[in-house]
């Protein structure tokens, strides 16, 4: 994808500070209006936590979420009401968050039941408006989620999330349970919307080439903790941080073009508990260049020396452009 430029406008900024739970810890992102922030990392690393943490379907225990400027941190269920209907999710699964005995209509128009909004045959026309700018057909309204595809389904989720018009959509590995040709179907409908009605994505996947293709920018999650953020292009032309280049030494193995530009980088080790995450840098046990030092300071997340201040980075020593990751070795004693 291009790099767009948008304005900074106020966005959702997410804060949280050392909570009991360690899954989404010191996380400050701030996303920008009309833009699509990649969120990206392994399965656990507390990208989803961090989602529901955004769309207050999970309290935080401690930090701030700012949405459009309020401070929604604090607000009771109702109060929260009106700023949850202008954040919507699109989850993974469309197979299981989608209710089978359910007609498909009454399944897209839940928003407007939940927010009070017209009568029940007053709805039918706008859902089957909804049903028309996600690529199905509005005659298929009273058909049940097992009458369609897995690609159909997501385009019921992606009706759904539309339905109360909101500004910020947080799709939580979207495209991931869909083969790869409906993936970039879906894709192209969350991209020509974004388009239409100007909205602004958190996009969530643990697969950084499908996050490629549709952000602006990446923001790398390593056991809880942004490790690195930089424009998409940016983030893949000058990766800075080791776990960034092992996720993307991994992609390019299922892309040929890519295969012959990067080694693979073959982490070692299990990812480790975020209940009881290591000392320092996280990621050093598995870390090629560990150091001392990283077992004993955790790096901040800054712009490094020769990168733009839009490109950060949470490492002591960070990958230099063209050198070979997979010869390194690591010297903690
Ligand atoms: Fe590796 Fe050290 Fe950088 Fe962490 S801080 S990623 S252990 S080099
Ligand atoms: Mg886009």
């Amino acid at each position: 994808a291009a790099v767009k430029h948008f304005p900074i406008k106020q966005g959702v900024i997410v804060k949280r500070e050392v909570g009991r739970v360690h899954a989404v810890e010191g996380v400050s992102l701030a996303v920008r209006r009309g833009e699509t922030l990649g969120l990206v990392g392994e399965t656990g690393c507390g990208k989803s936590t961090l989602a529901r943490c955004v769309t207050r379907l999970h309290q935080l225990t401690s930090g701030q979420i700012l949405f459009e400027g309020q401070d929604i941190t604090g607000l009771s269920r109702s109060q929260v009401r009106p700023y949850r209907r202008r954040m919507q999710m699109i989850f993974q699964d469309p197979y299981g968050s989608l209710n089978p005995r359910r007609r498909v209509g009454s399944i897209i128009g839940d928003p407007f039941a939940i927010h009070g909004e017209g009568e029940r045959d007053e709805r039918k026309p706008k859902v089957q408006e909804l049903m028309e700018l996600v690529g199905l057909n509005p005659e298929h309204y009273n058909r049940f989620p097992a009458e369609f595809s897995g690609g159909q389904r997501q385009r019921i989720g992606v009706a759904r999330a539309l339905a109360l018009k909101p500004s910020l959509i947080v799709a939580d590995e979207p495209v991931s349970a869909l083969d790869v040709s409906i993936q970039a179907q879906i894709i192209n409908l969350l991209d020509d919307l974004q388009q239409e009605f100007g909205l602004t994505y958190l996009f969530i996947s643990h697969d950084l080439s499908v996050v490629r293709h549709v952000s602006d920018r990446i923001a790398v999650m390593y056991l809880g903790q942004v490790v690195e953020l930089a424009d998409s292009e940016e983030l893949h032309g000058r990766p800075r941080h080791p776990y960034t280049n092992a996720l993307l030494s991994a992609a390019s193995v299922a892309d040929p073009d890519q295969a012959a530009a990067r080694q693979r980088i073959v982490l070692t080790g299990d990812v480790p508990s975020p209940v009881a995450p290591p000392s320092g840098c996280r990621f050093h046990p598995r870390c090629p260049k560990a150091q001392q030092i990283c077992v004993e300071q955790v790096p901040a997340l800054k712009a490094r020396s020769g990168d733009p201040d839009t490109h950060l980075t949470a490492c002591h020593f960070p990958v230099e452009p063209g050198e070979d990751l997979t010869r390194v070795t690591a010297t903690i004693p």
